[in-house]
């Protein structure tokens, strides 16, 4: 079956129009920020089983970057996303400018609990700049579901939290992180890696896996577990650790033992000058 076209939508009132044309049609929302991947389309073709339209966004948002992080070099290949998009379904694909975004900011959306660990200690103002998107964008776009990956296991629980907190009328659904065959998530950000630092980034998911077992084996202490993963990673001078924790899944609260409401175990490495997150939620 040929796959119709996507519909680009740049400005605002492009998407409100197409928005209107929807009528009653079930809409399904995935936010991005481009350099599309095998994880991207994944929540794309989820959001294609479970409503009758598939928008996507493509905006890499200046808002959530910090002053030194990589903002202008993040990759920016839209024509090249729009064509994946194509294949797996999508109706249409939002890709404002940061001017229509953002033609003057003093409004910002703020999640003040979960945002104080993980990321949020290491990237201030990284989910300020989340939640103010994300709120504009689910405004804009008025989807009844919005699906976003457990890759960034701290950003959809705030996420969910600002919706529950401030009465949305969306669903969020959470997608499964998809890897390499080596385990390594798929990112964006891999592009970045040298050979041998491309080599050597397994090993994050590795260290999670460690833990796992150990979690599987019967460990329930939390320390223990912490220090199992972080000696995996701590065998590769290459990596710098900005953290490796275990957490409640849902308060994000540190965690001594692991009881029946499982555990969010979430790593944060430098390799180099790429960033790279990644995580297993026990349950
Ligand atoms: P980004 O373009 O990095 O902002 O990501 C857009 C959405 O894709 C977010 O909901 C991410 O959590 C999700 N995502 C990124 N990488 C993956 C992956 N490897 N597997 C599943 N979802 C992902």
């Amino acid at each position: 079956m040929a796959s119709s076209p996507v519909k680009r939508l740049n400005t605002i009132a492009e998407l409100r129009a197409w928005r209107k044309e929807q009528g009653t049609r079930t809409v399904a929302f995935v936010p991005t920020m481009g350099a599309l991947h095998e994880g991207h389309l994944s929540l794309v073709m989820q959001a294609s089983g479970l409503a009758e339209v598939v928008i996507a966004s493509i905006f890499v948002n200046p808002l959530q970057f910090g002053k030194n992080e990589d903002f202008d070099k993040y990759p920016r290949v839209v024509e090249q996303d729009i064509e994946l998009l194509k294949s797996v379904g999508a109706s249409a694909v939002f890709t404002p400018s940061a001017d229509e975004m953002y033609p003057t900011a003093s409004t910002f959306v703020v999640e003040e609990n979960l945002t104080r660990v993980l990321c949020g200690a290491f990237r201030p103002g990284h989910f300020k700049g989340v939640t103010t998107v994300v709120m504009k964008l689910l405004n804009l776009v008025q989807p009844d579901i919005a699906i976003f990956g457990q890759k960034d296991a701290q950003q959809v629980l705030v996420i969910e939290k600002m919706v529950e907190d401030l009465n949305l009328p969306v669903k969020i659904v959470r997608g499964p992180t998809i890897r390499e065959k080596d385990g390594l998530a798929l990112s964006s950000r891999n592009a970045y890696l040298k050979p041998e630092e491309r080599e050597a980034a397994p090993l994050l998911f590795k260290s999670l896996v460690a833990a796992k077992l150990a979690y599987e084996a019967g460990e329930r202490d939390a320390l223990r577990l912490t220090k199992i993963g972080r000696a995996v990673l701590e065998k590769q001078p290459a990596f710098q650790i900005q953290y490796w924790e275990i957490r409640h899944p849902k308060t994000l609260q540190l965690l001594t033992t692991i009881d029946d409401e499982g555990a969010l175990m979430a790593v944060a490495a430098y390799l180099g000058k790429t960033r790279l997150i990644d995580n297993i939620l026990l349950t």
